[in-house]
């Protein structure tokens, strides 16, 4: 149980203090020259320069690429359970002062770095919290996580998603299972924007739902009507039901998952939609080709993919991934409507997204207009000082 006493240093090298200097929270193992002490992970150590200046405090695992996640600037913070516990009502008050949970229940209550508790992410959907635990740090705290957030949110039970690769990386083993409380059902349901969903928290995308697309599903709303919406990558149709809500008259689901598409059925009809949702199963770059090959055409589409770049090395392959979806999808839009187009590969910045948007109007030889920039929703805050925190950005177009 780390006291929040350092047990240890971590000497940054010559010239290399500058991004912590610049409070970026990971110090990368290509930065350190040393340390100092017998240092396990999860152990809260000191970050000093090589002259022994302090510069910052963190949680250490030497066995990760990032040895050192920074917690604290302040030399006199103590990382103990006191700092927990308040990082965590933190995290609380700002959703609340955000009212995201007025007709909604679920949203995500703690988004690491962005809420100053790196390795945790913790997202709550209805009477459950869901964790993921990416540290050794936090793997630590896990028992005390769990009474920590019973007593600040009184859940059924705190359930634990720990199956993500970056516990991998943190040489972690997978750990997907109840922690405290009752355990969460196969699917439960939860309501966003008045709207109702089936989540599979033990099986789901991420912790069961994309709650990082709950705001951009609100402002795309109101574009996707008419008589047929394409919701190209629908996953459980979260897009479409909201289509539906808004007057779309019939929204085509297209995603390679059959489970995901029967969900996305289960979905339109627990918001008394059924009948009004079709599902495609198949590869959308096949589908929206097949589609113009047969002169298609749809009053509005949205197109979420996964991400396609997860690293750099594969970057250029994405590019050309997100051009082949677009254009083909700026030609099957009815002229005069509207497409909402999503990059959730935070390699790919907002700037580089518009690029790749603007060469596939060039082939799709549409004019496009930008109504709306989009990102991930404001319970998922972007850290000035972490790009990494910024990953999703879409564009909200109308298509003449
Ligand atoms: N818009 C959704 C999230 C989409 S996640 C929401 O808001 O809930 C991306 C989805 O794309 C996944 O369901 C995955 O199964 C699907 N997918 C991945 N590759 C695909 C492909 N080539 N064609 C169609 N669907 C694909």
């Amino acid at each position: 149980m780390p006291t929040g006493e350092p047990v240890g240093k971590i000497i940054v090298k010559q010239g290399r203090e500058e991004a912590v200097q610049r409070r970026h929270p990971w110090l990368f193992s290509g930065s350190v020259e040393g340390m100092e002490g017998k240092i396990q992970p999860g152990d809260v150590v000191d970050v000093v320069s090589h002259d022994g200046t302090w510069l910052a405090r963190g949680f250490a695992n030497p066995q990760s690429e990032v040895p050192v996640r920074i917690a604290t600037w302040n030399p006199d913070e103590r990382l103990d359970e006191e700092w927990l516990w308040c990082r965590l009502q933190q995290a609380w008050r700002r959703r609340q002062e955000l009212s995201i949970p007025d007709e909604t229940d679920a949203f995500r209550l703690v988004y690491a770095e962005s809420d100053f508790l790196p390795g945790l992410i913790a997202d709550c959907y209805a009477d459950f919290v869901v964790v993921q635990l990416s540290t050794p740090a936090m793997e630590r705290w896990r028992e005390t996580l769990a009474a920590m957030l019973t007593e600040l949110l009184n859940p059924k039970g705190i359930f634990e998603r720990g199956d993500m690769d970056t516990r991998l990386r943190e040489k972690l083993p997978p750990r997907v299972g109840p922690v405290r409380g009752e355990t969460p059902p196969e699917r439960l349901t939860i309501t966003e924007n008045g709207l109702r969903f089936w989540v599979d928290v033990w099986k789901g995308h991420k912790t069961g739902f994309y709650l990082d697309q709950r705001d951009n599903r609100r402002r795309a709303a109101p574009y996707l009507m008419g008589e047929r919406v394409l919701n190209a990558f629908s996953y459980t149709g979260s897009f479409a039901v909201y289509a539906l809500r808004a007057g779309a008259k019939e929204v085509i689901n297209l995603d390679t998952s059959a489970e995901a598409l029967r969900l996305a059925e289960e979905n339109a009809a627990l918001n008394g939609f059924e009948g009004r949702v079709r599902s495609l199963e198949g590869n959308a770059f096949q589908v929206l080709r097949k589609f113009r090959d047969e002169g298609e055409r749809f009053d509005a589409i949205v197109l979420d993919p996964p991400r396609f770049a997860p690293t750099k090395a594969v970057l250029e392959n994405a590019l050309r991934g997100y051009k082949d979806i677009n254009w083909l999808a700026m030609r099957l839009v009815k002229q005069g409507s509207y497409l909402v187009t999503f990059s959730c590969s935070g390699m790919v910045s907002p700037e580089l997204f518009q690029q790749v948007l603007f060469a596939a109007a060039l082939d799709a030889k549409r004019e496009v207009l930008i109504l709306e920039r989009l990102t991930q929703s404001r319970d998922h805050p972007i850290l000035l000082t972490f790009p990494e925190s910024e990953y999703l950005k879409g564009f909200l177009c109308r298509v003449e």
